[in-house]
Parts: structure tokens; sequence; C-alpha cells
């Protein structure tokens, strides 16, 4: 394939790092392979118009006129390798002193110690969460750079999803952008957020409903440790939903036609939902658990209750299962004879992550310079993913949540992934990660062209990802 060939009035205009992003934006798939790709491209696209392949574009990119110079990287690494030993003792003493959603009040206090120690301007308790925290640092006026530091556990694995990596991620990617602006090459602000509860997926959340994000920084950048790397990763949307029937209890041997079956309507439920699946999405998802199956075998159940996850690829199509759920409901309750009551997740739907292509290639191409090796964007998408409040604030302002490989071939969620979160290779892989990270926040400080593909790229993203989804699989005959 012939390399980039930009017009010159198009050069003019906004400069070529911009140009090369507009079209990146577009596709990072071969034109060859466009309609196969469709559903793996973002943003609003022309599919006649001839793209270059990803490739091309990476090579142009490397050949950019890039302002986080080596220079400016130098002083940025020198800083983190500085500070790498202080990171490795609050990693592994948040290792060892696990704490859980909303209690991380150790982590809490350790890291805005440090962070204090180290200058920034640090708000404990922040937005109402007494695990939360700000710390923010400025010099001169630009624009400002949110990244964010996580620390909770899980109950039974402790750091079995390398929260403790993340949470010195954060430190050292603040602390790596600092120096840059310390040194006078620079200027904005950086923030880190301290982001309690993600397991339960509620710090962000909460964060985002505030307004934390959206008034304080113009992009978002975390990491996070997993077995791969991967810069577009795949986090998709999920909500949840308790539901409970109410009966009436009876001898269920002398007299169970008095009664009125809850366990029957929770039955029906379990059964409506695995008809169901058959008629899902591939990448829709329905699991859950029975909280309540009634007291005791000789009485007709009185009250039963269960607690479902639904997830789907975008949080625009929530709404679709949501009312398939609830018709499940509503059709035990009307078949048994039982009261229904649910409840879905107050604070709302954990959106799915929509992954900045400038920001992650950014990233990713300074990974490259440490023989850090990246699947195409389609593999990584193909993987899947789970779920994170992270996604809350994708939808907000241009962001990313890159994976980063710490040496494992364990899955987080596991005791052998909790093993590996400690392990100095882990250590040192994040201390690159964060290195490339910091890098790309400076380069959103320095770069207006740059700033202005990744404002673009966001832009095209919201259009497409907050569109109206049309229901899918409405139910053909209405028993209401
Ligand atoms: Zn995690």
């Amino acid at each position: 394939m012939a390399p980039i060939q930009l017009k010159d009035s198009e050069q003019q205009q906004s400069g070529c790092l911009s140009n090369i992003f507009s079209r990146f934006t577009r596709s990072a798939s071969s034109p060859s392979t466009s309609s196969s790709n469709e559903k793996f491209i973002y943003s609003a696209v022309d599919p006649m118009e001839d793209l270059p392949p990803y490739e091309d574009i990476v090579k142009s990119m490397q050949k950019l006129d890039v302002k986080c110079d080596s220079e400016i990287e130098a002083i940025i690494n020198k800083e983190i390798n500085s500070i790498s030993d202080e990171l490795r003792e609050i990693s592994l003493d948040l290792h060892e002193n696990v704490e859980t959603g909303m209690k991380e009040v150790h982590a809490h206090n350790v890291l805005t110690a440090y962070l204090e120690k180290k200058g920034f301007k640090v708000t404990r308790h922040a937005y109402g969460m007494e695990t939360a925290f700000t710390a923010e640092y400025s010099r001169g006026s630009g624009r400002r750079i949110g990244v964010c530091s996580e620390y909770d556990g899980l109950p039974g694995l402790g750091q079995g999803c390398g929260h403790n990596l993340i949470a010195i991620s954060g430190l050292a990617t603040a602390i790596g952008i600092k120096a840059a602006l310390d040194s006078g090459k620079a200027s904005g602000k950086v923030v880190l957020f301290g982001t309690p509860a993600e397991e339960l997926s509620i710090g962000k959340i909460v964060l985002v409903s505030k307004g934390a994000f959206q008034e304080n920084v113009d992009v978002c950048l975390m990491l996070h440790p997993a077995a791969y790397n991967h810069q577009h990763a795949a986090f998709i949307a999920i909500h949840d939903v308790r539901v409970e029937f109410f009966g009436k209890p009876s001898h269920a041997s002398a007299a169970p036609w008095v009664g009125v079956n809850a366990l029957d309507a929770l039955v029906q439920v379990w059964n409506g939902i695995s008809m169901m699946r058959q008629q899902l999405m591939p990448t829709d998802r329905v699991h859950g658990i029975v909280t309540d199956g009634g007291q005791a075998p000789n009485v007709i159940p009185e009250h039963t209750s269960a607690f479902f996850f639904v997830r789907t690829t975008r949080a625009n199509q929530i709404g679709r299962l949501q009312k398939k759920l609830e018709n499940i409901f509503e059709a035990a309750a009307l078949a048994t004879g039982c009261k229904v009551k649910y409840t879905w997740r107050e604070i709302g739907v954990t959106k799915d992550v929509i992954q900045n292509r400038p920001l992650a290639n950014f990233y990713a191409q300074h990974m490259e310079k440490y023989g850090i090796e990246f699947p195409s964007e389609e593999d990584q998408i193909r993987a899947g993913g789970g779920s994170t409040d992270f996604g809350n604030i994708s939808y907000e302002m241009p962001s990313i949540q890159p994976f980063y490989g710490i040496h494992t071939t364990a899955a987080n969620h596991t005791i052998e992934f909790t093993a590996a979160a400690k392990t100095m290779a882990a250590h040192k892989d994040t201390i690159t990660a964060s290195k490339c990270m910091a890098a790309t926040g400076v380069e959103v400080l320095l770069n207006d062209d740059y700033y202005n593909s990744v404002q673009r790229n966001f832009k095209e993203n919201q259009v497409e990802f907050t569109a109206e989804v049309s229901e899918v699989g409405k139910p053909a005959c209405n028993y209401i």
C-alpha cells in the first residue's frame, strides 16, 4: 500500500498531525476489510472512502511532529524512575492490606499523604465519599489532564484485579506529568482522582454525577494491568436488577391450594431468561443468582428474590434488555398470581468504555518503543471484556483505559493474578506503562493539532454511541 498522501490544502488548514488523526479516527482497518469490520468502526464512516491501512498510518504517525520530544520524555522517565522504589513500597502495602469497595481507608490515607509530600494540592474525602480524593498540580494556563487511581480489592481474592498497581500507575503518571510542568517545557494542570469501589462500580459513577471530571479536566487517563497489552481494551455496559415475588404461605402438604407460590414465579423467571437467551445477540449477557428461595420445604414460599446482571456492548442498548427482563418478571407474576417488585440499580448504567483512538494509539506507539506489541484492534475487541465504571467518564470526555501486560498468563479475578500483582516484573511493567501514559498526557498539553484530533474523535464517537437504538426483538404480542 502506498503511504498516505495528504492534499496540500488539508495540510495548511489544520496541520499534518490533525489530518493524520482525522483519517485515523475514521477506521483502524484496511479498506479492503471495511465492510466486514463495520461493527468495529466507532465513528461516522463513509465506507466508500479509500482509507489507508493501519500499518501505513502508524508509520506516518511515527514521522510526525511529536511535541513531547525525547528531552521531555527523559525528564518524565527520570522522575518516574526516581520514585519507583517508593511506589513499590506503596503497591506492596496495598497488596498486603486489602480493603474492599468504599472501605479503602488505609489506601486513601497512604496515597493522599504521598501526593501531599510530592507537592500536590490534595482534597481528602472528595465529593462526599469517605475514600475518594483528588490531588492537583498546575503550572501556568493550559489544558487539564485527569488521571485515575483505583485501590479496592476483591473479597476472598485480595488484589485479584491488580488495583494496587493501578494505584501506583496513577501516582507515577501524575508525577511524571508534574515533572514536565516543573521543567518549564509544558504548562497546564494534572489532576489525580482517587476513585473508590471500582469492583462495585460505584466510585467513578458518583464522581461523574457530581461533575468531578467534567468541570476539572479535559481528558482522562487510566491504566489497568492484565495478561496482555490492549490499547483498545473492550469493556461492555452493565446494569443490574433485583426482583422479588410476594405470594401467600400455606402448609405445603395439608393445604397447598391455599398458598400462592413465590418460588414458582422465580422458576418461571429462570426459565423465561433461559429461553430468551436464544434470541439475544451474541454479545448480550444475562446472569444471576437466587438470593431467597423460600424458608422451609413444608411451607409454600411467601417471598423469593433474585439478583441479575445484564450486559451488552453499548450503554444505549441496555434498555432493550431491561424491557425483555421486565416482561419476563411481569409474565411470571401474572402466571402464578404473585405480586412482583423489581428495582434497577439506582445510580444507573455502568457504561461501556469508549477508547479515544488518538490517545490509545499514541500511548501504544510509546509502548512499542519498549518492544511491546499490540494485537489488531479487531482482535482486541473480539476478545471481549468485563465492565468498569471508567466507562461513564469515557462518555463525558476523551479517555483511555488500556490494558498492559504484567508478565502473567493468569486472568484477572483469579488467585494467580493476585500473586502476579505483587511481582517485581509486574512493578516494572507498571513503571513502563506509566511513562508512556505520562508522555501521552504531556502531548495533550503541548500539541494543539493532536488535541484537536483527540476532541474530534470524541465528538464523532459521541454521535454514534449515544444514538437512539431501535428496539430489537420487541415481543410480538403484548399481554397487558
Ligand atoms: Zn479491575
